[in-house]
């Protein structure tokens, strides 16, 4: 078979991809070695939050910040896609998670602080339904932190503390007799819930709760997209309930990858799950075919158009050997003037790592340029943070650039593929 589009990558901009190009009738492919970086993210969609050149302050309205950084910045990848596909997008990424059993919010006007587990508020723009009842807490709002006896990703007791020397009037909880699995974190507590564990929570949220106040809860509810378990908990708690993120792996992230990847396979994309994409073949002056790996096996996949959603150093995407960074599946140049040294000696830096900027540069339709300046194949797009221009992590718009420029990526891709028409 021929597919219209390969899609390498199984991030947020790779499933964002493969999903607007099959909504342009194309036929796709999603190839990938690994789940990328979602399963470790919040769950929430990052748009832009600390602007660069901003003295780290971050931004309340994210579309504004974008429509400046485009403005601004010309290699930025928001220069590239305009804050109005970027809206676009994010209204069309909520209604396929929305779709795939996990909502996310839908205010795009406004960046919210999201409570995480070390009490520390995180800037950010779209957040899981479950997120809600917790967002932009004022400290007026008498709370109450349950944790988990034997969780080791969460202390309750903890996040109360800090929460109290920030004016918070807050008090924990911890409850005993919850299996925790032989690790203790979120991800094996949430294989122990069933409906029945689900309504003994929150009958037990139900005792503890004192009028006025709402419950915050480590994510421990089923790793599946599916909003009812946390809809049903509220109902039987009878008070408003919301999750706090931990640290990776992240709940939350699994369960918003997993409800695009059913996306994708009710969309009719091909999942190549666990497949490496090795190098490519030239065939008629253009990309013919991919030579993928799984494990000793190795074939080739056919297309006529490609999308390289291959992330950054973190996913694979570029290599990092000491001084030297290569893109390796395409060959492509990578931006690494002036960006040395790669990694700052803070691992926490808030200015980010040189590494984190490290990407391809790309024309106005997002295919990767070559060493000569021009777009190195005709057929061959690029999105997502092995984008060059952008600090995914640093700024806070990882998820942004990702769904965005996956989404425009795929629609392009399946253009050049004689399909559909671009809106
Ligand atoms: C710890 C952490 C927390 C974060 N938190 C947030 C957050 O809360 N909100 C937010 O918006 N952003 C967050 N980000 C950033 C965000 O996750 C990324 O910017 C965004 O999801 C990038 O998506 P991507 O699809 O471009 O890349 P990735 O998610 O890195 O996906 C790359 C994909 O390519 C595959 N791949 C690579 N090479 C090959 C190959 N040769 N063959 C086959 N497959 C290949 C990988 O296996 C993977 O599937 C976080 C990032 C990290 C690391």
């Amino acid at each position: 078979m021929i597919y219209d589009v390969a899609v390498i990558g199984m991030g947020l901009a790779g499933m964002s991809a493969a999903l607007s190009a099959s909504e342009m009738g194309a036929t796709a492919a999603l190839i990938g070695s690994g789940p990328g970086t979602l399963n470790l993210a919040s769950g929430c969609i990052d748009v832009m939050a600390y602007p660069p050149n901003q003295d780290n302050l971050p931004v309340d309205d994210p579309i504004a910040a974008v429509r400046q950084v485009a403005s601004e910045f010309s290699e930025h990848p928001y220069a590239i896609l305009g804050d109005k596909a970027v809206a676009k997008t994010l209204s069309w990424i909520s209604a396929h998670t929305a779709a795939g059993g996990w909502p996310l919010s839908s205010d795009l006007s406004k960046n919210h602080r999201v409570l995480t587990a070390v009490g520390r508020f995180k800037i950010t723009c779209l957040v899981p339904e479950s997120y809600l009842a917790g967002i932009d807490l004022p400290l007026y709002k008498p709370l109450l932190i349950l944790g988990i006896s034997g969780l080791r990703d969460f202390s309750a007791p903890m996040l109360a503390e800090v929460l109290q020397m920030k004016g918070y009037k807050v008090r924990s909880t911890v409850l005993q007799g919850i299996p925790v699995g032989f690790q203790g974190h979120s991800l094996g507590v949430s294989r122990f819930f069933s409906e029945s564990g689900i309504k003994q929570l929150g009958l037990q949220i139900r005792g503890f709760v004192r009028p006025g106040e709402i419950v915050g809860i480590p994510p421990i509810l089923p790793p599946m997209p599916d909003i009812q378990y946390f809809r049903e908990l509220q109902k039987v708690a009878g008070v408003e309930v919301f999750e706090i993120p931990t640290l990776p792996p992240s709940l939350p992230g699994i369960r918003l990858s997993k409800a695009l990847r059913a996306r994708c396979v009710s969309s009719g994309v091909e999942l190549w799950e666990g497949v490496h994409a090795l190098s490519m073949e030239e065939s008629g002056g253009k990309i013919g075919s991919l030579l993928l790996a799984a494990g000793p096996n190795q074939r080739k996949l056919q297309a006529k158009t490609f999308v390289m959603a291959t992330g950054s150093y973190l996913s694979g995407g570029i290599r990092v050997k000491g001084d030297t960074v290569i893109e390796p599946i395409f060959d492509l140049p990578i931006n690494q003037k002036e960006r040395m040294p790669l990694f700052s000696t803070s691992f926490l830096s808030s200015s980010g790592h040189n590494a984190g900027k490290l990407g391809v540069g790309v024309d106005s339709s997002l295919r990767p340029l070559g060493k000569n300046g021009r777009p190195a194949w005709e057929n061959l797009f690029a999105a997502g943070d092995i984008l060059a221009g952008h600090d995914p992590l640093a700024e806070r718009c990882g998820g942004g650039v990702a769904a965005s420029s996956g989404r425009i990526a795929g629609m392009n891709a399946a253009v050049a593929a004689g399909k559909g028409k671009k809106s």
